[in-house]
């Protein structure tokens, strides 16, 4: 017996693949997924109705290497096919991406041209920032922040009107504190080895490439020659860990809601007990563990608190969300994915998405305004109630996208600790965590967002390498 424990995208993604590598069918496996609450899809959830979706997590998934190609895969796998709306490369929510600084809306360059002409909030060109880069000498570290290579070698605006946003965007962060490695891997390794971005980069030009190779499904290399920008899922991104319930549930493994595991005991190399809230104990051989790193680090503290600390380490941030929509014949926005707003703005928000250009199925306009982050408590305390933050939001969309009409509906839901930070050191950290599981002959795997990256398709990938590692052992 096996168990999965946590029922997000992770744990179901676990059992996708420990059912595609047939390992529970050659090894007479019974799978358990152990879930604590009563829905199994973690941060993704929607709220429909006919006039709009309100994507309360995730909305857009991006389609792009092999990480990208993988999702596309499963979802072909799994039937969703025809349930994909892309945003291919003319549709405006792929063009047009802004932020917003000195009280006024700044649209980004989306194009080559664009990189030769003075935008602002930016004093130069773009391109100037490849001429800093060539001049700039080398400095020899083993990591950094996102923002202190950038500012280093592509200057301090770019840092902070390009890259600080859009961390804001991707994991509500500060780009003072994450790694380099999280996004920028190659171009750090480009400076470390060869001096600077531009001559490594174009060193790798004539490079043969060998990386990972992977059999494309109709509907990922559709998504390639299409170029699709990113793509989302009609009627709601919940549709995904929906059927993906379904299709472990018609698989026979067996998931249980309402289970929160509240400690881990490790016998031996193949028995492991998890100890439920309620009392029961169910004995395994193998832990696939998908629940957020912290919430691991309190089930297995009382045995190794060595490992509970590395786990514990690893940050995370709240984030609030409000979901409006406005019952307007014409959208009160123009077309854009939405904004983001750098932090030196010292906004109460981190930005908004424009959910009625880019979902569909959307009447009127809809937009989510995000807020807090790596700042939640810094700007509105431990206690801020949500009637409080949907004051907050309507009057900056009020004040920056001048929105005077009263949202005909709106959700305000706070999500504590949602995303994890990929802080300096994260993947020293992960390799720690990893190495002592190993040489304490631990049988349990660490899937999911906190360890190998924090989008929807990092965690799917995350949940193949895993299961598919095991397979090979
Ligand atoms: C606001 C927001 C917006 C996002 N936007 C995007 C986006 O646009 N695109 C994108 O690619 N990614 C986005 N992401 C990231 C994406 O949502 C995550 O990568 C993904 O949902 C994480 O899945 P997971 O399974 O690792 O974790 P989770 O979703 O956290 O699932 C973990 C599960 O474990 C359960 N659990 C916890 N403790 C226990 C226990 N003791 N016993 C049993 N069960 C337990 C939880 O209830 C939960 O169901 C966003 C995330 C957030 C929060």
């Amino acid at each position: 017996m096996a168990a999965i424990l946590g029922g997000g995208l992770g744990g179901l993604s676990t059992g996708y693949y420990l059912l595609k590598n047939n390992v529970t069918s050659n090894n007479n496996l019974k799978l358990f997924l152990l879930e604590a609450t009563n829905y199994c899809g973690g941060w993704i959830k929607s709220i429909r109705t006919k006039d709009y979706i309100f994507e309360q997590g995730p909305r857009t998934i991006r389609p792009k290497g092999i990480v990208g190609l993988n999702t596309l895969n499963m979802m072909q796998d799994l039937g969703l096919s025809e349930h994909i709306a892309p945003i291919k490369p003319g549709h405006p929510a792929a063009k047009n991406r802004m932020i917003y600084v000195n009280n006024t809306l700044h649209l980004l360059p989306s194009s080559l041209k664009g990189v030769f002409q003075r935008n602002d909030p930016f004093s130069k060109p773009l391109i100037y920032a490849v001429f800093k880069d060539l001049k700039q000498p080398i400095k020899e570290m083993k990591d950094d922040s996102i923002y202190n290579f950038v500012e280093r070698r592509f200057g301090k605006e770019i840092a902070d009107y390009a890259i600080s946003p859009m961390i804001c965007g991707i994991c509500a962060g500060d780009a003072k504190e994450i790694t380099v490695k999280f996004l920028m891997k190659t171009l750090f390794e480009y400076e470390q080895n060869h001096g600077s971005v531009m001559k490594g980069f174009m060193k790798s030009i004539f490079k043969t490439k060998n990386g990972q190779e992977l059999e494309l499904s109709e509907l990922a290399r559709k998504a390639q020659e299409e170029k699709w920008n990113v793509y989302t899922i009609k009627g709601g991104l919940e549709t995904f860990p929906t059927i993906l319930h379904e299709h472990l549930k018609e698989n026979n493994v067996n998931i249980s809601l309402n289970s929160k595991v509240e400690e881990i005991e490790f016998i031996d190399s193949s028995t492991v007990k998890l100890k439920k809230g309620n009392g029961e104990t169910l004995s395994v051989s193998h832990v696939y563990s998908s629940i957020p790193s912290h919430a691991l680090a309190k089930l297995v503290q009382k045995q190794h608190p060595e490992l509970a600390k590395s786990l514990g380490e690893i940050p995370f941030v709240t984030v609030a969300i409000v979901n409006l929509y406005f019952a307007t014949d014409k959208p009160l926005i123009s077309p854009a994915f939405g904004f983001l707003v750098p932090p030196i703005e010292n906004s109460p928000i981190l930005g908004v998405v424009f959910d009625s250009c880019c979902l569909p199925d959307q009447k009127g306009t809809v937009l989510t305004v995000m807020l807090g982050g790596k700042w939640f408590e810094e700007k509105f305390g431990k206690d801020i109630t949500e009637k409080r933050l949907l004051e907050i939001a309507t009057k900056e969309i009020d004040s920056i996208l001048n929105i005077k009409d009263k949202p005909a509906a709106h959700n305000v839901n706070i999500l504590n600790k949602c995303i994890p930070q990929y802080v300096i050191g994260h993947y020293e950290r992960v390799d720690k965590i990893r190495d002592y599981i190993q040489n304490n002959n631990l049988p349990i795997s660490v899937i999911g967002s906190s360890y190998d990256g924090i989008g929807v398709n990092d965690v799917i990938y995350s949940a193949k390498t895993q299961v598919e590692e095991d397979c090979v052992k």
